[in-house]
């Protein structure tokens, strides 16, 4: 029989699929012997089938009945007793942590009888009345769907009856009366009283945190982290222990080092007779970790030195939440905490300083999403305002958009917004993720806005208490703003500015452009030690896409070990399009050739520049691929001017001659018609210019002492005669020009026909290049210049994917016909190269498919070839 059920003590961090994250760890420091409230976990499996069949599995509830009274045994007190209650926390704990995401009730087992044994046991009268009141309120929330602001209105009045402006200055009969208040709040919504049965409340419990998984704020957390919807929660059962009993009480958050920098040290927020939750939703102010050594020496002490076996057992930065009872430290939780990315990189290396962790497994703790994140630009400090106040640096990275209060999704439609609030709860989601970044009055590193921010890699700055947030407008040391007003904030540093500050590039792409050196930075040490390793250990080469000598130059200041893409196209805007119009309208072959003979110095010149900037590595020039319309003036506009010059009765001349070839050429799918290698073979002596201006590049590179490889790329291949007929044409080109080096030919993959045929093509091809922009768009039928704005969005409601299928390559279509070309391909020709040089040659999740796939580079835009860099050694660890 299966079972749903197990007791802290005899999990581990390893069961995180059954358990769900939060219970493994407690399992885990259970098993260590640290203090931790007895209690058991009810396994996602329960949950899965719950939600699958709308009831509990059979069985269940005797199970947790079973567990529940050796937690009484172990403490000697009965579950909801009149006398001496034992009372139980209820809370979520997927296998993903899912901050604030899913639910938690405390203090359950209070009813009328229990409250005042608690209220005895404790001596604490007052103590007994508010447990009991955030019971009805958490419960009634969370199980029955009682609007919150329903149990806020009465606290409201209670306050305003006895005369208090905080909830602390409530006293015990007040709060008694506040209790009967909510019971019938309680009555009123849901038709039934408050449950005084201490196990309904429990199983009650138990089942509204296994429907919170479908909650829509938990759904949609989980489409942006790319969790899957099916895995079910845990549910975590266990002894109430009580930060708020008193001064000697209190509840805290820790981490072992900076989740912000990474730096070693003691780090967290303390909050003295509270409760768990009012720390991480940010309500109240804390004071620093380090104040507790003053406040509880003893608990101080013992906390660091768990701290410090976490870490050994964890191998890696933990975060704690821990609660403190009449001077008792007790741990509530624990796990491999969440960082920003520079954090990653400096902790992943101090890790390896230290001796925790190989250099391998330090790769595998950072990632390319974080790297591009480092890449982005941040504030020009220089040139930056007074701030108008600092708060607190949540999340690095910096901001720039108009101020919203509320719905910024709506408002982030028309341009960058930042959303502005005393503090967030999770119904603030959807604004978070649409907004550029984050500003709250209150809370500190681990509130709500912070820890959701840092795990979105947003910027955030909390706690700038110095603003007050009113209706629709904020004011801070004199100075208000409105909604619509533009503000700036700055995540590194918790500045906030007035209007809009100019940024400055990232250090670390000032250290990969050579402008500074790792010496002495932290992070820039880590980047460095991880990128060397990386190169060290990958066996995927990463190849820039570049058109210009300065774009290679930086490719190879970031580390690119050739040009995997050089689109010549690029090479004809400009002034050079009147010499493109000139070959369009030639009316002879004297004309044409005369056209392409202008064409062809400037193209040597251009290729020139490309070698000089790669000298050494390979150069793969891709000849002209778009339909050549595309470089004439659009059709309605000749058409108005045509119409225009007419009217007044002049000739139109020249644009008369430009409207009748774009007639001619019109296309109803240029994206389908004559482009690529059928315009080589349809314009006599194009592509022959493009291939001479190739090797006369190459030559002049050779005499003047260089080392230029350059290579032929055909562009939109379906069959492998249109490849032996451009070869045949370049061959005959090459073989006539004096000093050239060998120079390699081959094809871009982006039909669909020539990945199916990559055995026949393979014959008339040195190497292959996926263009899986192309094959992306002729595997889908998606053109990919409309479809991502048109519809994706709602087929990502409906879960036809998770992700663009241009941004991340879609491994069972276009990746499967990737798979087929390679294996096809080097079955023909053994010492093919393949690389791929679609936009997914610098996203993360494809670079790990492409090695995968066996392919020997990929290539990127200059500025993703670190991040392509790193995975590609990530990929082989
Ligand atoms: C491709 O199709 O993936 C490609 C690299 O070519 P382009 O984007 O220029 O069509
Ligand atoms: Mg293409």
């Amino acid at each position: 029989m299966t079972r749903y059920v197990y007791d802290f003590v005899e999990g581990n961090k390893d069961l995180k699929d059954l358990l769900g994250g939060k219970g493994a760890n407690l399992a885990e420091m259970t098993r260590m012997g640290l203090p931790v409230p007895p209690g058991f976990t009810v396994t996602t499996e329960a949950c899965r089938e719950y939600l699958h069949t709308g009831s509990m599995p059979s069985g269940l509830l005797g199970e947790v009945e079973h567990h529940l009274r050796m937690v009484e045994n172990q403490l000697g007190k009965a579950f909801g007793d009149g006398e001496d209650p034992l009372l139980l926390s209820v809370r979520s704990g997927a296998k993903f942590s899912m901050p604030g995401m899913m639910e938690t009730i405390l203090d359950i087992g209070l009813n009328d009888v229990s409250v005042t044994g608690l209220a005895r046991r404790s001596e604490n009268e007052r103590f007994a009345w508010d447990s009991y009141r955030r019971l009805i309120q958490m419960f009634g929330k969370t199980v029955f769907d009682v609007p919150g602001e329903e149990f806020e209105t009465e606290l409201a009045h209670a306050r305003d009856a006895a005369g208090v402006r905080s909830d602390a200055e409530l006293d015990a009969g007040q709060l008694q009366d506040l209790v009967n208040a909510y019971k019938k709040v309680f009555h009123a919504a849901t038709g039934r009283d408050f449950p005084q049965s201490p196990h309904e409340q429990l199983f009650l419990a138990i089942g509204a945190v296994f429907r919170s998984w479908n909650a829509e704020r938990a759904r949609i957390y989980r489409r942006k982290e790319r969790i899957p919807q099916d895995l079910g929660t845990a549910v975590n059962v266990m002894a109430m222990v009580f930060g708020n009993r008193g001064a000697r009480s209190g509840t805290g958050v820790a981490f072992t080092r900076d989740p912000a920098t990474g730096r070693r040290g003691v780090y967290g927020d303390y909050l003295q007779n509270a409760q768990g939750e009012d720390v991480v939703a940010g309500i109240r102010n804390t004071v620093g970790l380090a104040d507790l050594e003053a406040l509880d020496p003893g608990s101080y002490r013992e906390l660091l030195s768990i701290m410090q076996r976490l870490e050994q057992r964890y191998r890696d930065l933990c975060d704690i939440e821990f609660t403190i009872e009449n001077g008792k430290l007790w741990m509530l939780q624990t796990r491999v905490g969440k960082r920003t990315p520079a954090a990653a990189f400096v902790i992943a290396a101090q890790l390896v300083d230290e001796g925790t962790i190989t250099l391998d497994e330090a790769l595998q703790r950072v990632s390319g999403e974080q790297l591009a994140q480092l890449m982005f630009p941040s504030f020009d400090e220089s040139a930056a305002p007074e701030p108008l106040t600092t708060g607190v640096a949540a999340s690095p990275g910096a901001a720039v958009g108009a101020i919203v209060f509320d719905n910024a999704e709506a408002a982030a439609a028309t341009g960058p917004v930042i959303l502005v609030r005393r503090e967030t709860n999770p119904d603030d989601l959807p604004g978070m993720i649409a907004a550029q970044g984050i500003l709250t009055s209150r809370g500190g590193k681990t509130s709500h806005a912070a820890v959701v921010a840092r795990g979105m890699g947003k910027t955030c700055v909390c706690g700038a208490e110095e603003v007050l947030v009113g209706d629709n407008t904020l004011s801070v040391n004199g100075t208000t703003l409105r909604a619509g007003d533009i503000i700036s904030i700055d995540g590194t540093t918790g500045r906030v500015y007035a209007g809009s500050v100019p940024v400055s590039p990232s250090k670390v792409v000032r250290y990969f452009e050579g402008e500074l050196t790792a010496h002495g930075d932290p992070l820039l040490a880590a980047v460095e030690r991880l990128m060397i390793h990386a190169d060290h250990v990958a066996t995927l080469g990463v190849h820039a896409n570049a058109d210009t000598g300065a774009d290679a130059a930086r490719a190879r200041r970031f580390g690119a070990t050739g040009v995997g893409l050089c689109r010549t196209e690029h090479m004809f805007l400009g002034d050079r399009r009147v010499l493109v119009e000139r070959l369009i309208l030639a009316g002879n072959a004297a004309e044409r050739d005369e056209a392409l003979a202008a064409l062809l110095p400037l193209q040597r010149a251009d290729f020139e520049e490309l070698f000089a900037a790669m000298d050494g590595l390979p150069v793969t020039i891709r000849l002209i691929d778009p339909p050549l319309h595309e470089f004439l003036p659009p059709l309605e506009e000749l058409t108005a001017r045509v119409a225009r010059a007419e009217a007044l009765g002049k000739d139109p001349g020249h644009d008369g001659a430009l409207l009748s070839a774009v007639r001619r050429m019109h296309e109803a799918n240029p994206m389908l018609g004559l482009r690529g290698v059928r315009l080589g073979l349809v314009i006599p002596g194009l592509f022959a210019m493009q291939v001479r201006a190739i090797a006369q590049a190459a030559a002049a590179r050779v005499a003047a002492g260089g080392d230029p490889r350059p290579e032929i790329m055909v562009p939109l291949v379906g069959a492998v005669q249109e490849l032996e007929a451009v070869r045949a044409e370049a061959e005959t080109v090459l073989a006539s020009v004096p000093g050239a080096p060998p120079i390699r030919i081959g094809t871009m993959i982006e039909v669909p026909r020539a990945a199916l045929t990559a055995g026949q093509i393979a014959g008339a091809a040195e190497f292959f290049s996926f263009g899986t922009n192309d094959l992306t768009q002729m595997t889908w039928g998606f053109s990919r210049d409309d479809v991502e704005s048109a519809f994706f969005g709602r087929y990502f409601d409906l879960g036809v994917f998770g992700v663009s299928p241009f941004e991340t390559i879609d491994i069972e279509g276009a990746g499967e016909l990737v798979r087929i070309a390679v294996t096809r391909g080097r079955a023909a020709r053994p010492d093919l190269t393949v690389g791929v040089c679609g936009e997914h040659g610098g996203d993360p999740a494809s670079v790990r498919f492409f090695h995968d796939a066996g392919l020997d580079y990929v290539s990127c835009s200059p500025f993703r070839v670190p991040v392509a860099r790193l995975e590609a050694g990530r990929a082989n660890v």
